[in-house]
């Protein structure tokens, strides 16, 4: 028999909740990743009993045994999403299915068990409802909302796990990057997803991955890191956590295309049909690094921006490498048609103009 899934959460309020006016100082100014919200969603599975033991209860540190899987092999899979204050005055998250969907392609790709996409959504809504107070409606400022899974099974053996635990955590933020334009290393030494490989899941593992290298472009004097394929070194894939796009002087947004290396990024997604909308040309295409450094220095390239769930869109100003450097503009300013589509897009998620999409989801 098909296990069953237990839809209903539990909940369990915390007795010790952080007083009001505390919170109110912790969400004023957030910065990423660091402050926390009171409760946290869990559900349990196990082979053969499925999905259970559903409830939304006070955030608090997990007990694992040292023998637990995840600890070892790294099964491990996350996803990255925001709430935001919407205009009317209400709290709303932004294609919250698109998020479960991929979560189950992680989780298909890891050997895990998949969480079924509405056990997901709820597990979010159940979350961001009873803590709806954290989510800060400063400019910019957003509840991260951070589902994952880990393989929990005590046992060394190499192998699937036959036991998981989904959770569900969320971190007030600001923004991710400063105002102005981020310069990028290209890494030529190291990449950061092959051919059949777990480029498109997003795993822990292939963050552990990429760290060298983000630790390389700071020795560089660069904010982030963009990857090439792995068997050439000369496509541009993406950068450590975001997409990347660039704009030609035919009005053409191009962009590496989803050929199972690179996360196939939400954001990413919505920008390509906001700028199909909004009347620019879109190409899904492989681009040479090599030709965008040239096309930079003559102009062809005119726009850069890497895009994402934590940043958004973060205008590029340089991109670095051994060889010389590629400067979008005058390398400090926002490209005119990155800032209209930052614009597009964040009017969109906050309420601020028509949700003809259906991406925005009222919690
Ligand atoms: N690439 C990588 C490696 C990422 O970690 C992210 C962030 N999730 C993205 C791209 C952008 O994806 P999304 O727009 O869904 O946040």
């Amino acid at each position: 028999m098909a296990p069953v899934t237990d839809l209903s959460f539990a909940i369990e309020p915390t007795t010790n909740p952080t007083p009001a006016d505390h919170r109110a100082d912790l969400i004023a100014k957030p910065v990423f990743g660091r402050v926390f919200t009171d409760h946290m969603a869990i559900v349990k599975y196990k082979e053969g009993k499925g999905w259970h033991d559903a409830k939304v209860t006070a955030r608090k540190p997990l007990t694992l045994d040292p023998a637990t899987a995840v600890l070892h092999y790294a099964q491990e899979i996350f996803e990255g999403m925001k709430a935001y204050c919407t205009e009317n005055g209400g709290v709303a998250s932004f294609r919250p299915e698109a998020n479960a969907r991929r979560f189950r392609a992680s989780a298909e790709r890891m050997a895990m068990a998949e969480v079924p996409e509405d056990l997901f959504i709820k597990a979010v809504d159940s979350l961001v409802a009873i803590d709806r107070d954290w989510v800060p409606s400063g400019e910019g400022q957003s509840l991260y909302i951070r589902p994952f899974m880990i393989a929990s099974e005590v046992f060394l053996g190499v192998k699937p796990s036959s036991e998981y635990l989904f959770i569900v955590i969320a971190s007030p933020v600001g923004a991710y990057f400063g105002s102005g334009c981020v310069s990028v290393w290209v890494s030529d030494d190291y990449s950061r997803a092959a051919p059949g490989g777990t480029g498109a899941a997003k795993c822990g593992g292939n963050y552990a991955a990429s760290l060298v290298a983000q630790r390389e472009s700071k020795h560089h004097g660069c904010d982030q890191v963009l990857f090439l394929d792995s068997r050439e070194q000369r496509f541009i894939e993406e950068m450590g956590g975001m997409n990347v796009m660039f704009l030609r002087d035919d009005n053409t947004l191009v962009t590496p295309p989803l050929t199972g290396t690179i996360l196939p990024g939400i954001t990413r997604d919505a920008i390509l049909q906001l700028a199909k909308e909004r009347g620019l040309r879109v190409e899904e295409t492989p681009i040479d690094i090599n030709e965008l450094f040239e096309g930079a220095a003559n102009g062809r390239y005119r726009e850069a921006f890497a895009c994402g769930t934590a940043a958004v869109i973060s205008p590029i100003g340089s991109l670095k490498r051994a060889e010389g450097e590629a400067v979008f503009g005058d390398g400090k300013t926002p490209g005119e048609v990155t800032l209209m589509l930052k614009k597009t897009l964040t009017d969109i998620q906050t309420g601020r103009s028509n949700d003809e999409h259906g991406w925005v989801h009222r919690i």
